[in-house]
């Protein structure tokens, strides 16, 4: 595997590749890579002939300073899982080759945005979401580039600034990764200890709750809800918000009468985890 720092060099090292057709996935993140990242990666190994993983902790998509301070990251250590899960191409740069002095471009993504975490951590977090995965398309310039359900916003909102702009890439939505307990993986369990560990359980628990409450008729979103929160609260964790949506526009759900997607977003200490589960499907 090669380790690139500047998007001349990602041009370069992909010129070959491009010209023969071959197909070229990219894998975006931001490191500390855990079994949902790396099954992005064996997705992307099994589809493309040359797999791009690019590894940048945005300083554009955190609202909380202190929450990208503490970003774990050893990239080192990220190298290597991405060499063994068969990973051509690693893209790191620097904050300074990603956003230049001078640089004064925003591509944002209206509406589909503007709730859930949109409202909890503000205007910029996607915004910095979008420009970065915009610029990473635009250099890389992949077929198909792989996101995680567990961000389900994210990837709807991905998919949408791809359309929008007609940018020439396939986007492929992965399954959600999990611990033996059920919790999502994420770069910020590492900092889950001891108690706040068996709590941050809770997120899935509330999850499945409402996907019982569903499967048994249950069809008020506010019923749903109420359970999902009441299961959370329960654990001693501060919800943000637990509710039903629709999976592909987020937009909340009153009665259920078709697909169903039960969203979370709580901090367990000073933790914030997010979570969801499809409720119904059609
Ligand atoms: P991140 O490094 O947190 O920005 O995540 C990079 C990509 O991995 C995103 O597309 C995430 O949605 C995806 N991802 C994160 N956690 C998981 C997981 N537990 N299962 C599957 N994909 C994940």
């Amino acid at each position: 595997m090669r380790m690139l720092r500047t998007a001349a060099e990602v041009r370069t090292a992909l010129v070959q590749s491009h010209r023969q057709g071959r197909a070229i996935g990219l894998v975006p993140t931001m490191g500390a890579f855990h079994d949902g990242h790396l099954s992005l990666m064996r997705r992307a190994r099994a589809d493309c002939d040359e797999v791009v993983v690019s590894l940048f902790v945005n300083p554009a998509q955190f609202n909380d300073q202190a929450d990208l301070l503490a970003y774990p990251g050893d990239e080192s250590r990220d190298a290597l899982l991405a060499a063994e899960a068969g990973v051509d191409l690693m893209f790191a740069p620097t904050p300074e080759e990603i956003y230049p002095d001078g640089f004064a471009t925003t591509v944002s993504v209206a509406e589909l945005t503007d709730g859930l975490e949109g409202q909890f951590r503000g205007r910029g977090h996607f915004d910095g979401v979008t420009t970065v995965v915009t610029k990473l398309l635009n250099i890389v310039a992949p077929d198909v580039a792989y996101f995680g359900q567990k961000d389900a916003q994210q990837a709807q909102v991905v998919k949408r600034l791809v359309r929008d702009l007609n940018l020439p890439v396939r986007i492929e939505v992965c399954p959600t990764v999990r611990e033996p307990d059920g919790l999502a993986m994420s770069s910020r369990n590492a900092r889950l200890h001891g108690a706040d560990r068996a709590r941050a359980a809770s997120l899935i628990a509330a999850l499945q709750l409402a996907a019982t409450l569903v499967a048994d008729g249950q069809t008020e979103a506010d019923a749903i809800e109420a359970a999902m929160r009441t299961e959370l609260e329960h654990a001693g964790v501060e919800v943000e918000y637990a509710q039903v949506v629709v999976p592909e526009t987020l937009e909340p759900i009153t009665h259920i009468a078709g697909p169903a997607l039960g969203v979370i977003a709580a901090r367990v200490g000073s933790t914030r985890l997010i979570d969801n589960q499809l409720l119904r499907n059609r």
